[in-house]
């Protein structure tokens, strides 16, 4: 970026709206229409045979939906993208056009919760199963790979003790066995990482976090690199000819004869978006695209809070471990060095000394943390993962998964971080207080 073209900065308040194309309105207008006019019945054709790019239909596709997917793909430096209601509705879409009803995906134990219930209940009833390696190791996954793997799937900064994924290690991985690398880069955002440049192929977020930021909508997007040869003979629902895509009397084409540039995308709009249908409103969609508009601001600030909470916590006398890749002594420093130079995102966690139920006292006497379940907020939250966003895990799989029982998850916001430091330290002696440590 910048010398092809404009930067990030300028990316993120600019890509994917051209005024003079809508009455030379400032800010993307929101197309509130659930369909648009075919106009006459040779462009209806044109349209349909995909001689003409144009709306028809607000599930599958709209102006303002359309002016975030650009966006971000300029922001990531994606070929093609596809915006979706949630970000579960991206992880999943994503897998289901990986996999087309077999196979395996290749994975870790640290994702987000939902994904994880997702893996373990969901896809195996829909033929697809599930392995795991350690994201930070790609010899782990160079041994676990099968025939029928799919694709390796990894979020780039993890949930939710922050690990650090070796994109290019698994890059090679991936492509040493034909299949993609899919990363859920929703901790990092672009501003932190992009996942294409290491390497990866498709990029799914979670939007409602911290690329929106304000806590304020559910939305999801998939993107793809462009780069990934979906015709290598592993993945012949994008080779064979498919019923969505009309033909003009000639032999049926299939996604990759429509465009070689985004046929991962492009799939999932025509058939997962047309036919499962996790649609992303175009308010929603604006709401997204107005969060983005402040998104280095915003992560850049969360990132030095959290530093410096994370200093604090290190140095607290009841506090006997903190997890985030600024911590010293974090087992993903290095990873951080190569893949994060910016900072590894606002999300941390810790635990104190002692009894495991200081981690709710601490909840409880914390004045200015929210108690929820979201993260990338521009207020800071605080949660206990073992009981709330990874309660559906029973103990061994969040051993596995590095939550522990005492597991207390920051994501820091956009407050006065005198004012969280100070926080942290009263609730933290009150929990200690409640709870003191027993002398043996
Ligand atoms: C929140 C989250 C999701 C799911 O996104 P929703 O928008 O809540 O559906 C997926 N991956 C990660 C890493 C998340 O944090």
């Amino acid at each position: 970026m910048g010398e092809n073209g404009p930067r990030f900065d300028t990316l993120k308040v600019r890509a994917g709206h051209r005024p003079e194309e809508h009455s030379y309105a400032v800010q993307v207008p929101i197309y509130q229409t659930a369909s648009f006019e075919l106009g006459d019945p040779a462009r209806a054709d044109r349209l349909l045979n995909f001689d003409e790019l144009g709306y028809l239909y607000s599930r599958v596709g709209n102006p303002t939906v359309a002016a975030l997917e650009q966006r971000v793909a300029a922001l990531d430096g994606a070929a093609g993208a596809v915006g979706l209601a949630s970000g579960m509705a991206a992880v999943s879409y994503t897998l289901l056009n990986v996999t087309d009803g077999g196979g395996r995906i290749l994975t870790t134990r640290s994702l987000y919760g939902g994904t994880t219930d997702a893996f373990k209940k969901v896809f195996p009833r829909f033929g697809v199963a599930v392995d795991h390696a350690d994201a930070a190791d790609p010899a782990s996954f160079a041994a676990a790979v099968r025939p029928d793997t799919k694709a390796i799937f990894v979020e780039s900064i993890a949930n939710p003790n922050a690990e650090v994924a070796d994109l290019a290690g698994l890059a090679d991985v991936a492509h040493a066995h034909g299949i993609p690398l899919v990363v859920d880069n929703t901790f990092a955002t672009p501003y932190l990482l992009r996942p294409i440049e290491h390497g990866a192929d498709v990029v799914v977020y979670s939007a409602t976090k911290g690329l929106s930021g304000n806590g304020s909508t559910i939305a999801g997007l998939v993107l793809e690199s462009g780069r990934f040869d979906w015709a290598n003979g592993a993945f012949p629902q994008f080779t064979e000819p498919a019923y969505t895509l009309r033909d003009r009397g000639g032999p049926e084409r299939g996604f990759v004869d429509i465009t070689r540039e985004f046929p991962f995308t492009l799939r999932i709009r025509l058939t997962h978006l047309a036919y499962l249908g996790a649609a992303l409103g175009p308010q929603d969609a604006y709401l997204v695209l107005l969060g983005l508009e402040t998104l280095s601001e915003r992560v850049a600030k969360q990132v030095a809070t959290t530093e410096r909470i994370v200093a604090f916590l290190q140095g607290h006398p009841e506090v006997a471990w903190v997890a985030h890749p600024s911590a010293a002594g974090s087992p993903s420093a290095a990873l951080a060095a190569r893949y994060l130079p910016r900072g590894a995102g606002g999300v941390l966690s810790f635990g104190l000394r002692g009894d495991p139920a200081r981690a709710e006292a601490v909840i409880a006497a914390s004045r200015l943390f929210s108690y929820q379940a979201n993260v990338g907020d521009a207020r800071s939250l605080v949660i206990n993962s073992s009981r709330t966003t990874h309660g559906e895990l029973d103990p061994a799989e969040q051993a596995l998964a590095g939550i522990r029982e005492e597991t207390i998850r920051l994501s820091i916001g956009l407050e006065d971080p005198d004012d969280l430091v100070g926080d942290l330290d009263q609730a933290i002696a009150k929990a200690a207080a409640d709870l003191p440590l027993t002398v043996a």
